[in-house]
């Protein structure tokens, strides 16, 4: 069985239209592809679905399940921000994602780069905005603490454990995106991926998540978009989820016609490196399908 639950289309940042995708999706083979616009988030309305967006996005995925449901399976999810303002109760399915997490602070620098977005008490870091601003809130709002970034990271997407509505646990360590990057301009990585801190705030996150059994995907999506040549999340990462006793999907996080299934053989060998025999997709009904890899 072929599947596909992360899906971005012109309602949000991808370049097509649903329909678009949804014979892409017939033509590449696919017998399930889900879309998971990104919930609509207040303090940053740049990138994901506004509210009337939203309900036209679901009127039309609804329509073209309808009309092409003898060639395949069209579900309508959402990627619910863990800080995004509506519940994901209405949707098939929902992949809880951290892209921005809150952290406390008195007062931000009067300068500070995209990515840092001031809130009350505080302000919210997006991990996968840019490298710059990546590095300078580790230098600015950890006192160039990586691990303890790394930390509240972790903490945050730990959370979605508590939430029944979230099926799937997005990009594990998106905070990563851009170390290859970094790599590249002859710069250390910022986040020790290998410390005892690092690997324990992973473990935590991944045990909470597992036992509350949510299935974590491989995701695909930096690899796409030229940004990472492995995806998230890492080897050692998937091995820990393996031992947790967790499942896994994989998904190409698609904002692109002609790159659903980007990379899905790879994702499929790292899943076998890491012990895994088989996949687990979640459709509606609250029923979960087994597929082998
Ligand atoms: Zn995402
Ligand atoms: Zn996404």
């Amino acid at each position: 069985m072929k599947v596909n639950l992360h899906t971005h289309t012109s309602y949000c940042d991808g370049k097509n239209s649903p329909e678009k995708m949804v014979l892409d999706a017939i033509s590449a083979g696919f017998d399930v592809l889900g879309f998971s616009g990104h919930c609509y988030t207040s303090f940053d309305e740049g990138y994901c679905m506004s509210r009337e967006q939203t309900e036209m996005y679901y009127t039309e995925i609804r329509q073209l399940a309808e009309k092409y449901k003898d060639r395949i399976q069209i579900l309508c999810g959402i990627e619910q921000d863990r800080y995004g303002d509506d519940s994901a109760a209405n949707f098939d399915y929902a992949i809880g994602s951290v892209h921005a997490f809150f952290k406390p602070c008195e007062s931000l620098p009067e300068k500070y780069p995209g990515g840092i977005i001031p809130a009350d008490g505080g302000c919210y870091i997006y991990v996968d905005w840019t490298e710059e601003a990546m590095e300078w809130a580790v230098r600015n709002l950890y006192n160039g603490d990586s691990l303890a970034l790394a930390e509240d990271y972790y903490e945050t997407l730990a959370s979605f454990s508590d939430d029944p509505d979230v099926q799937i646990v997005g990009h594990l360590d998106l905070l990563t995106k851009f170390e290859e990057l970094r790599s590249a301009k002859g710069k250390k990585p910022l986040f020790d991926t290998e410390h005892p801190r690092y690997l324990e705030a992973a473990r935590h996150a991944i045990k909470a998540l597992a036992s509350a059994g949510k299935i974590f995907e491989i995701n695909t999506g930096a690899m796409a978009k030229n940004y990472r040549s492995t995806p998230y999340p890492s080897l050692p990462l998937l091995c820990m989820i393996h031992e947790a006793g967790g499942r896994i999907m994989i998904n190409s996080d698609c904002h692109e016609a002609g790159k659903l299934d980007w990379a899905f053989d790879q994702a499929a060998e790292l899943a076998r490196e890491a012990g895994f025999k088989t996949l687990h997709c979640p459709i509606p009904n609250k029923t979960i399908q087994e597929v082998k890899l």
